[in-house]
């Protein structure tokens, strides 16, 4: 995890820029600069670095009312903390600031780094709060996963970006057989264990683009962009049978070897197809996958569902 903040400076003065970036470089920030709002948007592009971003008020081509507007106009930027250099002490430019997103303000006239420093340190902590709130809405508890809410977020982008795009796009319904015994024989604890080192696994082999969702309590979502039925199906059942062979040891109680096998169905996206009915595919290949006798494998594929575990 990055313990270092990150700050985008945006002044148009080469010598602020300066002096503001010795200021928080020795305090410990990383700094990147900008010359104006202009550049400063362009280096907020989708995954940029920042924590927060210091900005001038009045620059040529875009000045820092417009930069905040655009900002909060933008729903990944609308929460990124803006601190905003005033030359002014009047008291309703800082209040028309305030009142249009800006988090805070510094008036630049004003001599020594304290205040800077402890308004930056104010924001930054506030930013780390905020994202720690942001992953823990995310993240199943219990096993790390992607959560369904977030899972699902995640699924409808990949299905836009597969419909976009005109790429493939794959998941799989995998569900633990018999769950219910290993609770009812080991104990609530064992089942946790079981629940968490499968899922350590499916992580394990998921890929940095995949996404695998903890989707209901021994149930997993794993979303294979780019990747057709026939792959994300070896892949599934390369770990179905990885599974078979090898129990998987819980701490609980004294400590045993579980026997585990997954059972599931895997569909590819399809003409028309939304998030329910890719998915529904899945399950229905799942169910059948239960009815045959469980520890299998079975994918849809034209119109009808096909066995995948040899
Ligand atoms: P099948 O092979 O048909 O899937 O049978 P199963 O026993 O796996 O499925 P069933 O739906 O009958 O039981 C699932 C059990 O999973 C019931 C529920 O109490 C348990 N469970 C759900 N979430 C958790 C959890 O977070 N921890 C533990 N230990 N158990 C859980
Ligand atoms: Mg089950
Ligand atoms: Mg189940």
């Amino acid at each position: 995890m990055k313990t270092q903040s990150t700050i985008l400076l945006v002044d148009d003065e080469r010598t602020v820029r300066k002096v503001y970036e010795v200021v928080l470089t020795k305090a410990g920030f990383e700094v990147h600069t900008a010359d104006n709002g202009v550049q400063a948007l362009e280096m907020l592009q989708p995954g940029h670095p920042y924590d927060m971003v210091i900005s001038d008020l009045n620059m040529p081509k875009m000045d820092g009312n417009a930069l905040v507007s655009e900002m909060r106009a933008t729903p990944r930027l609308a929460m990124l903390p803006l601190l905003m250099l005033t030359a002014s002490e009047e008291q309703d430019d800082c209040l028309e600031n305030l009142g249009a997103g800006v988090s805070d303000y510094v008036v630049k006239s004003r001599k020594g780094s304290e205040e800077l420093l402890a308004r930056v340190a104010n924001l930054t902590r506030m930013k780390r709060l905020q994202d720690e709130v942001e992953r823990a809405s995310r993240t199943d508890a219990l096993t790390s996963l992607s959560n369904r809410r977030h899972g699902c977020e995640r699924l409808e982008e990949e299905i836009e970006r597969a419909r976009r795009y005109g790429r493939d796009l794959a998941v799989a319904l995998i569900d633990i057989d018999h769950f219910k015994r290993i609770n009812d024989t080991l104990g609530h604890h064992a089942g946790d264990d079981v629940l968490v080192a499968v899922s350590a696994s499916l992580a394990g082999i998921s890929r940095q683009s995949d996404c695998v969702i903890r989707w209901g309590g021994e149930e997993f979502l794993f979303v294979f962009p780019e990747t057709d039925g026939d792959e994300a199906a070896a892949i599934v059942e390369r770990f179905r049978q990885h599974l078979q062979d090898n129990p998987i040891h819980v701490s609980a109680g004294d400590g045993t070897d579980v026997p585990v096998t997954i059972s599931g169905g895997v569909s590819e996206l399809q003409i028309g197809d939304t998030l329910e009915s890719l998915v529904d595919r899945a399950d229905k290949g799942l169910y059948e996958a239960k009815e045959g006798g469980r520890n299998r494998l079975l994918m849809w594929q034209d119109d009808h569902f096909v066995l995948v575990t040899a």
